[in-house]
């Protein structure tokens, strides 16, 4: 790396391995809601998030290939996986019931294979309430498929018109890389799920939960890969004048700055 580009960049944003600004791949739904025609979409906190901890984020749409994730996944330090549609139950061998959402077969596809490629290739993955559900299926592990209906005596979750209020408790687990991230272990947290991971996919360890049992945030278990899942969105915390909303998107900025 050469010091004239190291002064040409702004301090708040970091470099990779390369010297360069990094670059990460941001998974996003392709639906029909709205006027018919069939749109990639995207909620643009994340883009904020992204930008404000020094990473460019590049969208990445539901494939019609996804086996050109490898391809994706070599040209960028890094991938978060968004929040939206119930992964297909049938890909963690369970029938869908009535309360589970119409899946997305190519979305469930792509990100699925971004996950494999990302693990393949040791980039950190960074993924958010969908996110840690896709993930935990990719590698084996199931999901709740409704907690209103599957969960006796759960908390609301699914909090939809509130989505940067706070409004149940998470307990993380002391010395995880999500307690790290906050600089915490207990965190009120905004809530927008009606599904959470279930039976943990092998590989990986729970990190937090909420009082009434349900996984809020699960990692990767090793230290051969960094890979953070929280059901929670600190997208939606831009704006929060509480410094640890940002400590998770900080995390993953710091550590692609030292892969
Ligand atoms: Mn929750």
């Amino acid at each position: 790396m050469s010091s004239t580009l190291a002064q040409s960049v702004p301090d708040s944003n970091r470099l990779n391995s390369n010297g360069v600004a990094p670059v990460i791949a941001v998974s996003a739904t392709a639906d029909t809601r709205l006027g018919g025609a069939h749109r990639v979409r995207l909620n643009s906190s994340y883009i904020t998030a992204l930008e404000s901890a020094g990473l460019i984020p590049i969208v990445i749409p539901p494939l019609a290939s996804p086996e050109q994730s490898r391809e994706i996944l070599e040209r960028v330090d890094g991938l978060l996986l968004t929040g939206g549609e119930d992964v297909d139950p049938a890909l963690y061998g369970q029938d869908r019931i009535e309360k589970c959402g119409k899946p997305n077969k190519a979305r469930d596809e792509t990100e699925i294979a971004l996950s494999l490629a990302a693990r393949e290739m040791r980039k950190p993955l960074l993924a958010i309430c969908r996110g840690p559900q896709v993930l935990n299926v990719a590698f084996g592990g199931t999901l709740i498929q409704d907690i209103p209906s599957q969960v006796k005596g759960a908390l609301n979750h699914n909090a939809e018109d509130e989505r940067a209020s706070r409004v149940h408790d998470v307990a993380i687990e002391p010395g995880s890389l999500t307690a790290t991230a906050v600089g915490a272990t207990k965190l009120s947290v905004n809530s927008l799920h009606h599904q959470s991971v279930k039976d943990v996919a092998p590989g990986f360890k729970v990190t937090a939960t909420s009082a009434d049992g349900i996984v809020e945030a699960i990692e990767w278990a090793g230290d051969d890969w960094w890979a953070m899942a929280v059901q929670w969105h600190p997208e939606e915390m831009n704006d929060s004048p509480d410094p640890w909303d940002r400590g998770l998107f900080r995390a993953f900025a710091d550590r692609i700055a030292r892969v």
